[in-house]
C-alpha cells in the first residue's frame, strides 16, 4: 500500500545527512561538553560550531543563542523568564488567542500567578492587528508573544511590524518561529524581536533539541538551574549529538530552503484550487497568501476531521486535524474557533502540510482520494442529509 506524510508540521523525518553529522557524538565523540580533557574540547568545538551555524542563520550572535530541550522549553522560558525577571516593572503580557499550547499554558499558569494575559483576537485569515496591539499596550506591559507562523492554518503574521511597536514602547518581543525556521527566512533585527523559539525536529533536526535567541541585554530569568551551562542561563549537560544535527539542519535548510519553498507553494496552491474544484462546501482556513509554503488546511462541511483523517489514514494517507496536540480531545481547535468558525464547521477540518520528501505524485494521490472519502462519510453523515 501507499504511504504518504502529510504532517510536516507536526514532525519531520531526521534527514539522512543530519543523521550522519550526528552518529559520531554518540560513541566516538561522546565527551561532556564542559569537561576540560580532550573528549570534552572536542564536544565543546562542535558545540560552539553548532552555536555560531544557527546564529548565522538567523543574524544573531552566538553569545545570543541558548541551546534547549525543543520548542516547548524555549516557549515556556521566554514567557516565565520574561515574568521573573520583570514582574517589578509590570504584570501585563500581550499574546494572541491562536498561539501553540506551549505559549497560553505558561501564560495561564502566569494568569493564576497574578499576572494580567490579554490574548488578543484575529481576523478570518487569522491575521492579528497591529493597531489592536498598539491599543492593548499599558504602562504595565511587560512583554509581547506572537506567533511567527500558525502550526495549523499556516497563517505568517507581520512580526517586524508588531515588533517595532514593542520596540518603540521597550517592550520585549517573542515569537515562536517553531514552524517558520528553515522554511521561511527569518532575521532576528528584521523581524524586531528580542526573543525567538525554534525547535529542530521542526527542520529536518532531531526531536528533543531546540533553541531559544534572546537578544544582548535582555533580562531573563533562569528557568533550569543546575550547572553553569549556556552561562548560567540553561543548566544540564548538553545534548551534543542533538545540537550538532540542529546544525547540520540549518545548514541544509539554508542550501535548499529557497526552492523548496518554491516547489511547496506550487504543490500548496494547487491543493487550494483543485480541493475546492472537485469537493463542494469547503472553506480554506488561513491566509491565501501570507501563508506558510507547506500548509493547506480546508473545512469541509457536514463531516468530522476524525473520522476523515481515519479514512485517509486507511489508504495509506497521513493527514492531521486541528493539531497533533489537540486532536484526542473533543474540543474543537481553540485556532479554528478565533478564526470565527462555529463548531461544526471547526470540527471537520483537514490539515494537510508537507516538505523535503512530497513529490507531486503524492498531491495526485490525495487529489484523487479525498473527494470519493469526503462523499463517502457525508452520505453516512446526519448533518449533510438535513440541509
Ligand atoms: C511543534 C511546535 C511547538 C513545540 O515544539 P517542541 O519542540 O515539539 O516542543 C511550539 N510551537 C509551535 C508553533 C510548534 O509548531
Amino acid at each position: 500500500m501507499k504511504k504518504i506524510y502529510f504532517d510536516y508540521a507536526a514532525t519531520t523525518p531526521t534527514d539522512p545527512e543530519v543523521l550522519a553529522a550526528m552518529e559520531p557524538y554518540f560513541f566516538e565523540k561522546f565527551g561532556n561538553a564542559s569537561s576540560l580533557h580532550a573528549y570534552g574540547q572536542e564536544a565543546k568545538k562542535a558545540l560552539e560550531d553548532s552555536r555560531e551555524a544557527l546564529a548565522g542563520f538567523i543574524n544573531a550572535r552566538p553569545e545570543e543563542i541558548v541551546f534547549t530541550s525543543g520548542g516547548t522549553e524555549s516557549d515556556n522560558s521566554a514567557l516565565l523568564g520574561a515574568a521573573c525577571a520583570l514582574e517589578k516593572k509590570g504584570n501585563h503580557i500581550i499574546t494572541s488567542a491562536i498561539e501553540h499550547h506551549a505559549i497560553t499554558e505558561p501564560a495561564k499558569f502566569l494568569e493564576k500567578k497574578g499576572f494580567k494575559i490579554t490574548y488578543l483576537g484575529v481576523d478570518k485569515d487569522g491575521l492579528v492587528s497591529p493597531d489592536e496591539l498598539k491599543k492593548a499596550i499599558t504602562d504595565k506591559t511587560i512583554l509581547i508573544s506572537i506567533m511567527h507562523a500558525n502550526n495549523e492554518i499556516g497563517t505568517i503574521q507581520p512580526i517586524a511590524r508588531l515588533g517595532g511597536i514593542a520596540k518603540e514602547k521597550g517592550i520585549y518581543f517573542h515569537t515562536d518561529a517553531v514552524q517558520t525556521i528553515g522554511h521561511i527566512p527569518v532575521n532576528v533585527d528584521q523581524l524586531n524581536v528580542d526573543l525567538l523559539s525554534l525547535s529542530a525536529h521542526k527542520f529536518y533536526g532531531p526531536k528533543g533539541v531546540g533553541a531559544l535567541y534572546i537578544r544582548k541585554g535582555t533580562r531573563l530569568e533562569t528557568f533550569m538551574r543546575g550547572g553553569d551551562q549556556e552561562k548560567g542561563r540553561r543548566a544540564s549537560t548538553h545534548n551534543v549529538p542533538g545540537i550538532v544535527g540542529l546544525a547540520k539542519a540549518v545548514q541544509l535548510c539554508r542550501r535548499n530552503m529557497e526552492s523548496e519553498a518554491e516547489f511547496q507553494i506550487s504543490l500548496r496552491d494547487r491543493l487550494i484550487k483543485e480541493i475546492p474544484a472537485r469537493i463542494p462546501e469547503v472553506r480554506l482556513n488561513g491566509h491565501p497568501i501570507e501563508r506558510l509554503p507547506n500548509n493547506v488546511n480546508f473545512s469541509i462541511k457536514y463531516i468530522e476531521g476524525e473520522s476523515m483523517l481515519l479514512s485517509l489514514d486507511m489508504l495509506g494517507i497521513a493527514c492531521s486535524t486541528g493539531s497533533a496536540c489537540t486532536s484526542s480531545s473533543l474540543e474543537p481547535s481553540h485556532v479554528l474557533l478565533a478564526i470565527g468558525l462555529n463548531h461544526e464547521t471547526a470540527h471537520g477540518s483537514l490539515r494537510i502540510t508537507f516538505g523535503r520528501w512530497t513529490k507531486g505524485s503524492d498531491i495526485d494521490y490525495l487529489l484523487e482520494k479525498l473527494p470519493g472519502v469526503v462523499q463517502k462519510l457525508r452520505a453516512m453523515s446526519p448533518l449533510y442529509e438535513k440541509k
